[in-house]
């Protein structure tokens, strides 16, 4: 055989060889990055998160979800919208100091990862050192923020997220904090009594953080049709106060009222945060499902429970515009603590939709029972089982670093 042939076909041999050397161990790799990739967990958990949605009903136990699904649908009905996320699982609610929690050491444990004891804002009252909230986080990311609520917009639980105070009653240096250290761009709630003070807080703080407001740029709206305005006109930051102190509970809105039940405003924070190319975190609460409980009145439970559930509709409705939003966006929701031991003591017949159960109470203030965690979005994955709530904090700045 000549000799130009043989060389050729040990050339040609000796680059089988190399390709084989080279190829086999890229193809084990994509083979086995490929059987990584088509597992759900790794794609469900390595999706880059653009946008955080964490969603509080307040003092919500399970048989709270039951009694308003059976009030609206009847029994055998259609589940609520926060019933048909992906994921659920359940958290421990107990606080650095005590079984039975209160909103502003349930809501630290979420934004700041830690326990801490009751009455707490993401701060130690002893001094020592505290994490930055997630929304801080998200804000030093480039992503705009946002806090709607039922009740002031300085409570407990929207207070965790955007300051840090000794005291969840230093209501007026949580406004300072919002508007002077923090920058929450959009702020929807009640409270205007909290942002223009004279009588000092708990923390000694008060003074007029509307002007300050302002001044900084932000509109300032009291009423439905200003919010609507506002959103209209492009804005990126809103301070909305559509009450002196808790917004009117929502079985006691009359027709015509100008005060925003909690679907509007949660559906005006996510028009003006989407206009943030890098994404946003934003926390809806449905403040008074709690105030409900603590009063164990169960009409007032519906409709807190209700609206709640109408505004968990608009963001599910707003993630399912696109694919890209629903791959890229977090949705969380959880309720703090359970609030009176409520129970479904009856009746002992079928009910039909707009029936009411009898209820059951066990007490007028919180209980220690765990809560459910409804979720889905990147990183949910690790929330279909039993946690702490303070790992709610480390699933959201996991996902943020993604
Ligand atoms: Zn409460």
């Amino acid at each position: 055989m000549r000799k130009d042939k043989l060389i050729g076909i040990g050339a040609l041999l000796a680059l089988m060889m190399l390709a084989a050397v080279l190829f086999v161990p890229s193809i084990n790799a994509s083979v086995n990055k490929n059987e990584l990739q088509q597992s759900e967990n790794y794609l469900e958990n390595h999706n880059e998160v653009k946008n955080i949605i964490f969603m509080v009903p307040d003092g919500m136990g399970l048989a709270d979800v039951t009694a308003a699904r059976i009030y609206k649908n009847g029994p055998d009905g259609a589940s609520l919208y926060l019933e048909t996320l992906e994921n659920i699982g359940y958290q421990r609610t107990y606080s650095a100091n005590s079984i039975i929690t209160d909103s502003a050491a349930a809501g630290s444990a979420w934004a700041c990862g830690e326990k801490f004891n009751n009455g707490e804002i993401c701060y130690h009252a002893d001094g020592k050192p505290y994490n930055p909230s997630i929304l801080e986080l998200a804000k030093a990311d480039g992503k705009a923020t946002g806090l709607v609520a039922t009740s002031t917009i300085t409570h407990a639980t929207p207070a965790v997220f955007g300051a840090h105070v000794k005291s969840r009653n230093c209501e007026n240096e949580i406004a300072r904090q919002y508007i002077e250290v923090t920058g929450v761009d959009v702020m929807l709630g009640g409270g205007v009594a909290k942002f223009n003070s004279t009588k000092p807080d708990k923390c000694g703080t008060s003074g007029n953080f509307i002007a300050e407001a302002g001044l900084k740029g932000y509109p300032v709206v009291y009423t439905r049709a200003g919010m609507d305005s506002a959103v209209v006109n492009g804005t990126v930051k809103l301070l909305g106060l559509f009450n002196d102190s808790g917004m009117t509970p929502e079985y006691l809105r009359v027709p015509g009222t100008t005060e925003p039940g909690l679907p509007e405003m949660t559906s005006s924070a996510l028009n003006i945060l989407e206009n943030n190319s890098d994404g946003f975190f934003l926390m809806v609460e449905g403040s008074q499902v709690d105030w409900a409980n603590h009063a164990n009145d169960l009409n007032y439970q519906l409709g807190e429970t209700l609206a709640f559930d109408d505004a968990v509709k608009v963001v599910l409705d707003w993630i399912n515009t696109s694919p890209e939003r629903k791959e890229h966006t977090l949705l969380i929701i959880v309720p703090d603590h359970e609030t009176g031991g409520f129970a479904i003591n009856g009746p002992d017949k079928l009910l039909n939709a707009s029936e009411s159960v009898d209820a059951g109470w066990t007490s007028n203030e919180h209980t220690g029972v765990d809560t459910l965690i409804w979720s889905q979005g990147p990183g949910s994955k690790s929330l279909d089982r039993a946690v702490d709530n303070t790992d709610l904090y480390g699933v959201m700045v996991k996902a943020l670093k993604q």
